[in-house]
């Protein structure tokens, strides 16, 4: 394999994903959209002339390389698979050095065989989440094009992302939309702490969103969200990380929280590239999990039906749900902020995903959120609430008896516990005001695997005595 990929000029392409449009792009040009019909842009490779290995175990030979920036990065060392920038253009700060953890405590509580639990563990990426993934790759397309601004909003991660992109480069600034209230201290103070202009609009994500696309236009800056096509390049390779740690072997599920469906999106387009490029001759199935409270896709797709389609989406149906929201003024609400989202903006490329590997979506509460968030902390890997909710996820369709006992079932944990201490401070509390301030008001009732703090006096005896009493 050869080690570095050239530049790829006339070998990436973005590509509109509407099938009877299908407009391609260079891979130089900047665009949020289809310049014809407004579609999402896909990002595709020649790969007949480019040089993608006979075999996975090919990038086993970038081990003995750690000690070169590009080998060491989870995301780069498979640059071969996302061939659509220069090697000397590549910014990486070390991201994807994540690991997969097979949990027996959580697969208990899952209900699974010994052995068939595996967190994949996204939160000891630099800035805490899996974020960073994608970041590296826009942030790489950002600088490949000379942009000196780029912007994103945010429901925390990933302006944490692009905030410690800029620092640690300096090769542009951060401009980060937020809504109010919404967004956990542990991120906000990331964006504030790196250096980022942080811009906070009255009004929740949808609405961030919205204005981000406006101002980037208006002002030419570039743009970072989730329809950056570019993200969902640098995200394909937690799959890739997932088959490694593995030996390479697919397992049966994977479980993914689905906020803006960039994650969803990115396994399903890993998995449909490397099923093509003969590299694997399985495909794992997908389960992605919503928030009771933002379950866009799962009203979509489970409840209405709406399906791929050969790429021609029923776009008729996303419609009139938002105008359904619109008109009872629902807004999207849980504890899991991360994926408090009503609009996810990769909706269409995520039901490509669940047709490709044969997906399903499932909604879990709040409470189930944060009892299994409990469960993985207490066996060793904490996450933040969004992340909790695919064991909570995969707990459910263990129940149902559409995973097995048997199956081999990873799970990803998108972001680090400190992420959100709020609501897991709250969910261990023995104040009930407190609790009943963050988490009765979003219908949590129990907190079944609370570790609350032992109250004692100052006072020698007593403190001997609680130890003993407890331990
Ligand atoms: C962004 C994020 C999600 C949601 O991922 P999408 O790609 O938007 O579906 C879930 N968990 C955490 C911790 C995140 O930061
Ligand atoms: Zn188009």
């Amino acid at each position: 394999m050869s080690t570095s990929v050239p530049a790829n000029q006339g070998l990436a392409f973005q590509r509109c994903l509407e099938p009877d449009c299908g407009t391609t792009y260079d891979v130089g040009e900047v665009r949020t959209s289809c310049g014809d019909c407004g579609g999402l842009l896909d990002v595709v490779y020649d790969w007949d002339r480019l040089p993608v290995p006979k075999s996975l175990r090919e990038f086993e030979q970038k081990w003995a390389r750690r000690n070169e920036p590009l080998c060491r990065s989870g995301v780069w060392r498979f640059h071969e698979l996302l061939p659509f920038a220069p090697p000397e253009k590549i910014v990486t700060i070390g991201e994807g050095q994540t690991m997969l953890q097979p949990s027996a405590g959580v697969a208990e509580y899952v209900g699974l065989n010994p052995g068939g639990l595996f967190l994949e563990y996204e939160g000891l990426n630099p800035s805490g989440s899996f974020k960073d993934n994608g970041m590296t790759a826009a942030f790489t397309h950002a600088h490949t094009i000379g942009a000196k601004r780029a912007a994103c909003a945010s429901t925390g991660n990933t302006s944490a992302s692009l905030a410690l992109y800029c620092g640690v480069s300096k090769l542009m600034q951060a401009v980060i939309f937020i809504g109010s209230g919404k967004i956990s201290y542990g991120k906000l103070s990331q964006s504030l702490d790196y250096g980022a202009l942080t811009i906070q609009i009255a009004g929740d994500f949808d609405d961030a969103m919205h204005r981000v696309r406006q101002v980037s236009e208006q002002l030419g800056i570039y743009l970072v969200n989730s329809v950056n096509p570019f993200r969902l390049e640098g995200q394909k390779t937690i799959m890739y990380r997932v088959l490694e740690s593995l030996d390479w072997q697919p397992p049966d599920w994977i479980v993914v929280p689905g906020g803006n469906l960039g994650n969803s999106s990115a396994f399903g387009k890993a998995f449909m590239e490397l099923h093509e490029l003969g590299l694997i001759d399985r495909i794992p199935r997908l389960a992605v999990i919503n928030a009771v409270g933002a379950n866009t896709l799962h009203e979509l797709y489970e409840v209405r039906g709406n399906r791929w389609n050969d790429g021609k989406v029923d776009h008729q149906a996303a419609t009139e749900y938002y105008a359904e929201l619109d008109a009872s003024g629902r807004r999207a609400s849980t504890i899991a902020s991360a994926i408090e989202i009503n609009r996810p903006v990769d909706y269409q490329k995520c039901l490509r995903a669940l047709h490709v590997c044969d997906g399903v979506v499932r909604e879990v509460n709040d409470e189930q959120i944060l009892n299994a968030k409990a469960r993985v902390g207490e066996n060793g890997l904490g996450c933040e609430p969004a992340s909790a909710a695919s064991v909570a996820g995969t707990k459910l369709l263990r129940e149902e008896g559409v995973i097995a006992p048997s199956d081999r079932v990873v799970c990803i944990l998108t972001g680090h516990q400190l992420k959100d201490p709020t609501a897991t401070i709250a969910y261990h509390t023995t104040d009930q005001e407190e609790f009943n301030r963050v988490l009765g008001s979003r219908g949590v009732k129990r907190a079944e695997f609370a570790n609350r703090a032992v109250a004692v006096p100052n006072d020698l005896d007593e403190i001997v005595r609680a130890i003993q009493l407890n331990s």
